[in-house]
């Protein structure tokens, strides 16, 4: 069966479980739009939150205050994102540990991209993990840990094929992993046909579609070219001549990924991981359209 649970219809009442993804704050400014997103969205009780962490380690002091922040001042279930890169497993393990002892539980566990940068070759840090699934057994070595990993329903683009990369998702699970988010997709049905091959190769955990509202067009396919995510022309006729229209393009943006959640809904889909990009408006207008709405309690404090 696959963990990511499905549904029969719109009309169906099982609950629709949501995630958010941000990354951590260079500036003041950044820190302000970031909390605000956070304000906003949190009363529609994520499951969890997620922070990244920055290429080659580059936002461990940010990823780690941001993680704390969220402990400290809200109700909300943080993960940590940490990788492999550029790090000694004594330092790694030195990271998980502090995060433990802040009364983090979750951690997104990945390789993460070659030191060089995305294309190079990747080369493991001398004493560090060597690939994520040793990560994932080292994290769960150290604590209780809940542990998320990375899948791709487009292969990554080191995998050699789609098959390397299961078996690479396979070994992340044999050691521990408990979820999966996928790296972010338009097309649905690559995300499903990716199900049944992860199911065929009895991967059990739950798949979260990760899905990332577009923004902003020219950024995303950027982004996608980068991660081997396939931009479908229908997409970017949607957003042609809209480079210098904010207000079009973010109408179309609303539409285009309300489209997508909602026949991923109409097609089983329960749980959803959303990439914010540090902003909230298009995030929870998407919620609002799959049936979230703010928590009572926080809907009051809200309003006092
Ligand atoms: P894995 O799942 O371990 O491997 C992915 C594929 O690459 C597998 O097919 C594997 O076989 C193949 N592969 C791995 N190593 C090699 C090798 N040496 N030679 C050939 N093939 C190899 N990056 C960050 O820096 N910070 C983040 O916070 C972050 N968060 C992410 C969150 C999600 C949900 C996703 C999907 C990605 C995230 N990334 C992040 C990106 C990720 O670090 C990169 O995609 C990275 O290149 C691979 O890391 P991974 O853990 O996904 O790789």
């Amino acid at each position: 069966m696959y963990a990511t649970s499905f549904r029969p219809s719109r009309e169906s009442c099982r609950p629709i479980r949501v995630s958010f993804e941000f990354f951590p704050p260079k500036t003041p400014e950044m820190e302000t739009t970031l909390w605000s997103s956070i304000e906003r969205l949190a009363p529609l009780s994520p499951s969890f939150v997620s922070v990244t962490y920055g290429a080659g380690g580059s936002t461990r002091e940010r990823t780690h205050n941001t993680v704390s922040r969220l402990v400290r001042e809200t109700d909300l279930k943080p993960a940590a994102h940490l990788t492999c890169v550029a790090a000694t497993k004594g330092e790694v393990d030195e990271v998980v540990r502090a995060y433990h002892e802040a009364g983090v539980r979750h951690i997104v566990a990945l390789r993460g991209d070659p030191a060089d940068g995305v294309g190079t070759a990747y080369a493991a840090h001398p004493g560090g993990y060597e690939r994520s699934c040793d990560l994932v057994a080292g994290i769960k070595r150290i604590g209780d840990f809940e542990v998320s990993v990375s899948a791709y329903p487009e292969r990554h683009p080191e995998a050699g094929s789609l098959d390397q990369d299961l078996d690479a998702l396979k070994a992340k699970v044999d050691c521990g992993a408990d979820r999966a988010i996928t790296q972010f997709f338009f097309d649905n049905d690559l995300f499903f046909r990716y199900l049944d091959r992860v199911q065929a190769r009895g991967i059990d955990i739950p798949i979260i579609p990760g899905i990332l509202p577009v923004q902003n067009f020219k950024q995303a396919a950027n982004f996608a070219r980068r991660t081997g995510a396939s931009v479908p022309d229908w997409l970017a006729a949607r957003f042609e001549g809209l480079d210098d229209d904010v207000a079009t393009r973010k109408l179309v943006a609303a539409a285009v990924a309300a489209e997508q959640v909602l026949d991923l809904v109409d097609r089983g889909v329960t749980d959803f991981h959303f990439y914010t990009m540090n902003r909230a408006d298009l995030v929870y207008a998407i919620c609002h359209l799959l049936g979230l709405r703010a928590a009572p309690a926080a809907a009051e404090k809200a309003a006092a």
